[in-house]
């Protein structure tokens, strides 16, 4: 353990006054919106704002235990560094901490250029702090190793919407929900992971009985047990299921063939592969009867409104993008997409995930979902930030996993870590410890010490949620201006200002900003003409309420829903079928590692329980890591409940607590990944977890990797 000195006191009380507002949940990317009253920087009343259209008052227990999170132990009170990573912490001024990394940032640019730094950010930076960093990297350093979190569950949903819709950014909005009487849920623990959203389409479903609820899931999760069709097909075999009920949809004549004509591109080629499969064996590889694909195809057949949740079930797989392109297939071919209760609508699993792609903070884009690689699109966001031409690089950067491959190899020397905890979600740790072990400078930046901060040169204390005003994109396109009601404490800053300051301390004009209403101006302006327009959103605007995107103009109402005409966002407005095969996970049970392990998340956990993880009545719901084994696997092994077993994989090995459960399917185990070292020493999921990846998305495969099980003794 470092000596980093984090909170165990109350924060500053500055304010007698109570302050009244609203803000965004700052967890999964629902975006709930909350009544907040504070008072001496504490929460005093904490409410679901009635009127919401995301929650209409309602909240998970997650957000309804947000009061204490202002005064949790183990946040960070001050900018801190040290000169060798064996020694402790000191304290300093920010002051002193921005000369100081400005000046190692400056003499490794000097010595290895550009190509050696890097910043990996988060879903959780607002919209204005990640702009700020996003514009410091790839226009001022020249550099485009500029990625986030959002790379290991979006990435594929991203690339997906580009390839057949024209643009990111799902066509539809929650009031979506009230129109549909199909829902597909793919991949996702809905009821666990965004339950708000899950409560009202259960809520349609008793207003509706004829509505149904079609759960794709091996694991017979919260949300399949609710499900009127639960299909527990094998891990990663989506793609084949979803190719079967094109088939079917296909052979009983139900494409529509007038949206088809008008509105889409290359249906022929994608109709031709259908045909070219063979029924029986896309059953045989999902590992269900085909009684029971024939019976979801029926259902959806039979809908008015068919609309498909979906999340990191499909995304995180080494082909991930083609299983979101087989499922949008579908939307296409039966033209629901674009009107009332239909389409394909990825969740976001934290709360500005959407902004974080719409400013462009991934490797490949720039602001207004710009390509790097588009030489007009680098030239106008170059000119629109005064810097000459030439100064963004014109080929993407190193994505999540390759920059920490880069920094184990000795590319990248430098990482700037905000506002995520790399040390616990992303896969394969060991290698990743091995990478910031290597790094020359790692600088984290959060508002609470992570494993990840324990291993930093400087640790930069951030203010959270309410304790600045900034703005977020929810799952459903609604941006949100959460208003600031306590101060940070100590020397806590807004991630915005801390990388202003390190900006302007290099030089660098275009940085001078002294709120976050400033740079959510240049921002939003940047948009204009975008498929993710936002120019319209005026900070007074934002002020009085969310609005969705696109919303081009100051009078603008904003849009609920996209390509209600027809006209999708490629050159041509033709939506694009995309003809997709099946591939099998990479690593599947051999006989040293017979099983495999697929994880994911609890309704009590949010990520790095950073957080949740210190709110007792969340805590206590699962205190300890665990694995699911199915009773046969268990008899096999000779594991009873309750047992301390040993879960390993070629990667590592980790010791945790036995549920035998038929949740699971035999040959198939589970596990939550939420833990690290901080809350369980040694026994992070992620040490086991494998770090290929999509080729094209770049998001890694964490939900099929093979492990073995035994009894500690
Ligand atoms: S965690 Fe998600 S569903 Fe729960 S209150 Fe927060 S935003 Fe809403």
């Amino acid at each position: 353990m470092t000596n980093i000195e984090t909170r165990p006191v109350p924060s500053t009380i500055t304010s007698e006054e109570i302050q009244t507002g609203q803000a965004m949940c700052p967890y999964c990317g629902v975006g709930c919106l909350i009544n907040i009253k504070t008072r001496h920087n504490q929460v005093i009343e904490l409410r679901g704002t009635p009127d919401s259209p995301v929650n209409k008052g309602l909240l998970c227990p997650k957000g309804a235990l947000l009061g204490p999170v202002l005064d949790l132990p183990g946040r960070l009170l001050h900018p801190q560094s040290r000169a060798h990573r064996h020694e402790n912490f000191t304290t300093l001024t920010w002051a002193e901490t921005i000369t100081q990394i400005s000046t190692h940032l400056r003499a490794i640019l000097e010595k290895y250029g550009p190509d050696a730094v890097a910043i990996y950010g988060s879903g959780q930076l607002d919209t204005e702090s990640w702009y700020l960093a996003n514009k410091l990297f790839k226009g001022y350093l020249g550099s485009n190793h500029v990625d986030s979190n959002s790379r290991l569950c979006m990435a594929s949903a991203v690339v997906a919407y580009n390839t057949t819709l024209g643009s990111d950014g799902p066509p539809t909005c929650y009031e979506d929900i009230d129109y549909s009487d199909c829902f597909l849920i793919a991949g996702s623990n809905m009821a666990d992971a965004h339950p708000v959203t899950f409560q009202f389409v259960k809520a349609r479903r008793s207003a509706n009985p004829a509505t149904k609820i079609i759960v794709l899931d091996p694991r017979l999760t919260n949300t399949a047990k609710q499900a009127d069709i639960h299909v527990p097909l094998q891990p990663g075999s989506d793609i084949a299921f979803f190719n079967a009920l094109g088939r079917i949809f296909l052979d009983r004549g139900a494409a529509d063939g007038d949206f088809i004509a008008q509105h889409t591109a290359n249906f022929e080629a994608y109709a031709n592969h259908l045909r070219s499969l063979d029924l029986d064996e896309l059953a045989q590889i999902c590992g269900v009867p085909l009684a029971l694909i024939q019976r979801v195809a029926e259902v959806i057949m039979r809908a008015n409104g068919w609309l498909s949740f979906y999340c990191m079930g499909l995304g995180q797989s080494t082909v991930g993008t083609a299983k979101h392109q087989a499922l949008i297939d579908l939307h296409l071919m039966l033209g629901q997409i674009g009107k009332k209760g239909a389409g394909p609508f990825s969740l976001t699993g934290q709360p500005n995930a959407m902004g974080g792609r719409e400013l462009g903070g991934l490797a490949h884009l720039l602001p207004g979902y710009r390509q790097i690689e588009n030489d007009a699109q680098r030239y106008e966001v170059e000119n629109y930030w005064g810097v000459p031409t030439g100064s963004i690089h014109p080929q993407r950067g190193l994505t999540a996993i390759e920059i920490f491959q880069a920094l184990e190899s000795g590319r990248i020397k430098a990482i700037w870590i905000a506002a995520t905890n790399p040390l616990v979600s992303l896969p394969n740790l060991a290698q990743a410890k091995r990478a910031l072990a290597h790094a020359e400078l790692v600088i984290v930046q959060d508002c609470f010490e992570t494993e990840t901060s324990q291993v930093a040169d400087f640790v930069l204390p951030t203010a959270q949620w309410i304790e600045k005003e900034c703005t977020m994109t929810n799952s459903e396109r609604r941006v949100t201006r959460n208003m600031k009601l306590a101060e940070p404490p100590a020397a806590a800053k807004p991630d915005w200002w801390i990388f202003s300051q390190v900006a302007q301390a290099m030089g660098y004009a275009g940085f001078d900003f002294t709120d976050n209403r400033q740079i959510w101006d240049e921002y939003r302006q940047l948009t204009a003409g975008r498929p993710c327009d936002q120019a319209g959103m005026t900070n007074e605007r934002l002020l009085e309420g969310p609005l969705q995107w696109p919303c081009p103009t100051a009078d603008h109402p904003g849009t609920p829903r996209r390509y209600e005409n027809h006209r999708f966002a490629t050159p041509d407005g033709l939506a694009r079928f995309i003809a997709c095969d099946h591939h099998a996970p990479k690593e599947t049970a051999s006989p040293a590692f017979p099983l495999v392990l697929t994880t994911g998340r609890l309704a009590s956990q949010w990520h790095t329980m950073t957080r949740t993880g210190k709110i007792p009545k969340l805590a206590n719901q699962a205190p300890l890591p665990y694995i699911e084994i199915h009773p046969a696997d268990a008899q096999k092994y000779a594991i009873s409940s309750g047992d301390e077993v040993i879960v390993g994989s070629i990667r590592g090995e980790i010791r945790v607590q036995s549920k035998i459960s038929e949740r699971v399917q035999p040959g198939v185990v589970f596990m939550p990944f939420h833990w690290g070292d901080l809350f369980a020493p040694g026994q992070a999921t992620n040490n086991l977890t494998l770090d290929l990846f999509d080729p094209v998305s770049k998001e890694p495969e964490y939900k099929a990797c093979a492990v073995s099980v035994r009894r500690a003794i």
